[in-house]
Formats: C-alpha cells, sequence, structure tokens
C-alpha cells in the first residue's frame, strides 16, 4: 500500500515538474540575399546540418535537457560548423582577424554571460556561459576573457583555426551580398517551461578592430524572461543595440500587454526599418509559440513547434 502511494506521489511530481511541450527555434543569420540564389553546394550542407541539429535539439530536451544546456551546445555546435559567422568560419575584421562575441540568458533565473572580441576560445558561448555561471559579473571583453578561460581551461586555438578559404573570399568580396551563412541563435523552452536563449557571431565583415556590436549586449542580441519569451538576434548590431531589440520584444508584451508576433514585428519592421537598420530575430514565448521576424530579403531559421512540425528555411 505504501509503495503504492509512494510510487503514485512520485509520478504525479515528475509529470507535474514536466509540464510543457519543448520547443527549439534557430537562426543562421539575417542579410539581403534571395535564397534562390544560393549556392547549391551550400544549401545541400546547410539543409543536412539544420535537419541534424533540430533532431538533436528535440531529443535533448524530451529526454528533460534544460532549455539553457540546449541553447548552449546547439550554439556551440553552430560554432564549430564553418557555414556561420561564428566560431570556425566566421568573418574577418579590418585587420583581417577574427574576434567573436557571445552570449547567453537563462530566463528561469534572469542570469546572462557574454563575452566580446576573444581571438583564441573555440566556442565563445560555452565561455559566456561560464561567465555566468562562475563569476558574479555578465560581460567580459578581449584579454581578460581569455585569461579567464584559460583559468577554466577551456579550448582555445590559434585565430587561423577559425579562418577558412570562404571567409577570406568573403572578405575579399565584401562588398558584395552575403551568399552563405551569418551569426547564430538558438531559443529553446523545455519540459519544465524554462525559456534560454543564446547568440554567438564574428560580428560584421570588415569591422574596426575592438567593435562590439549587439550580440553580446543583453537586452539588445540576446534575452530571455521565462514570464514572457526568449529572443535572439541577427543583422546590424548597431541599430539592435540603439534600440533594446531583445529587450524591447519583452518589454511590449510586459508593459503594453502585447501578443509576441506583434511586439516582434513592430520592432523589426518599424523601429528598425525606419532607421534605415536590416536584420531579424527569433523567439518562442512561454505558450511555446515560435516567432521569425526579419526586414532582410533572407534569414536563414529553422525550428521545431509545439505540435512537432520541423521547418528549415534557408
Ligand atoms: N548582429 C551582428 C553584429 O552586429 C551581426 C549579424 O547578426 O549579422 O555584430
Amino acid at each position: 500500500m505504501l509503495r503504492h502511494y509512494i510510487f503514485i506521489s512520485l509520478f504525479v511530481l515528475i509529470s507535474v515538474s514536466m509540464i510543457a511541450q519543448p520547443v527549439v527555434v534557430v537562426h543562421g543569420g539575417a542579410g539581403n540575399y534571395k535564397p534562390e540564389e544560393l549556392p547549391e553546394v551550400f544549401k545541400k550542407e546547410y539543409f543536412r546540418f539544420m535537419n541534424q541539429l533540430l533532431d538533436s535539439a528535440s531529443k535533448w530536451l524530451n529526454n528533460g535537457a534544460t532549455a539553457l544546456e540546449v541553447v548552449t551546445k546547439v550554439v556551440m555546435m553552430l560554432e564549430d560548423c564553418p557555414l556561420f559567422n561564428a566560431g570556425k568560419g566566421a568573418v574577418l575584421n579590418s585587420k583581417g582577424e577574427v574576434e567573436l562575441d557571445a552570449s547567453v540568458m537563462d530566463g528561469k533565473t534572469l542570469k546572462a554571460g557574454a563575452v566580446a572580441c576573444v581571438k583564441h576560445v573555440k566556442n565563445p558561448v560555452l565561455l559566456a556561459r561560464k561567465v555566468m555561471e562562475n563569476t558574479s559579473h555578465v560581460l567580459l571583453v578581449g584579454e581578460g576573457a581569455e585569461a579567464f578561460a584559460k583559468e577554466l581551461q577551456l579550448e582555445m586555438v590559434d585565430n587561423s583555426y577559425f579562418i577558412t578559404p570562404e571567409s577570406i573570399e568573403k572578405f575579399t568580396k565584401w562588398k558584395e551580398k552575403l551568399k552563405t551563412g551569418g551569426t547564430v541563435g538558438c531559443v529553446a523552452l523545455d519540459v519544465y517551461g524554462n525559456i534560454a536563449a543564446a547568440t554567438s557571431t564574428g560580428g560584421l565583415i570588415g569591422k574596426k578592430w575592438g567593435r562590439v556590436g549587439d550580440t553580446p549586449i543583453i537586452g539588445a542580441g540576446t534575452y530571455a524572461d521565462n514570464n514572457y519569451a526568449g529572443v535572439s538576434c541577427t543583422g546590424y548590431g548597431e541599430y539592435f543595440i540603439r534600440n533594446s531589440v531583445a529587450y524591447d520584444v519583452i518589454a511590449q508584451m510586459k508593459y503594453a500587454n502585447k501578443p509576441l508576433t506583434e511586439s516582434a514585428k513592430y520592432v523589426i519592421n518599424n523601429t528598425i526599418k525606419n532607421q534605415g537598420g536590416y536584420g531579424g530575430l527569433i523567439a518562442i514565448d512561454k505558450q511555446g509559440n515560435v516567432v521569425v521576424e526579419y526586414n532582410t530579403t533572407g534569414m536563414h531559421y529553422a525550428y521545431i513547434d509545439k505540435s512537432g512540425k520541423k521547418i528549415i528555411k534557408e
């Protein structure tokens, strides 16, 4: 009888703590490219990679991984994939070097971590997570961030590791339209109802060295709050910083009671667009609705929604 009772209580406890249907959305940057003009080799590899990424993320979430664990792992995989402007394959700055920015935010605790201008950390998003969990700070930059990474024995690489033949080609023709992937990001809702967001980038091609974009700025490129939504942005970072885009999406929901679709549309297609800025964002609200909004001709994104439907957009 007692065993029976314990078993039922445990079952109820587990089902109550695992309430939400997990949802995951990722992006690989927004830009003024024509999807139909993307090189076939890129598209083939992109679809294969995104498909595998979504399958892994959904398996982890369904097995009880937290949103924070999933966004970190997904963005690390995107950083390791040379198709995107983050980690390996990132764009070059005006000195011909790679400088990386990344951030992560946990919507459960509102804790956040970020790094900027790192040149030797293989996975900047992992370092951002360590800043969040192992320090009382939010943002570490440059040499200080790298010294912290070494202290933690994170994997360090030579700057040349990030540079691929494609990044050199992109750099030489950097005035041409973006023909491959861009900044990366991920937002996830886990089975416990937690939302987390992470973003990682090499920034704008040909940027001044030392320039920091919106990606590592909490509230500009990344934000998450379990009570509202999680957001990861991409685009012309200076506009996203000046307009606190990721937080503005949440603020409209919080103070004006707007649904996520409307607040995302407003900031991307009014605020940013009217100022001449370009870009987009991915987001998930606490009900598990996925929103992708952009004012460019293209945006690379993929998601599995709450009904289990999988979408991959080149
Ligand atoms: N937002 C990034 C930055 O300005 C670049 C991008 O998303 O394409 O650094």
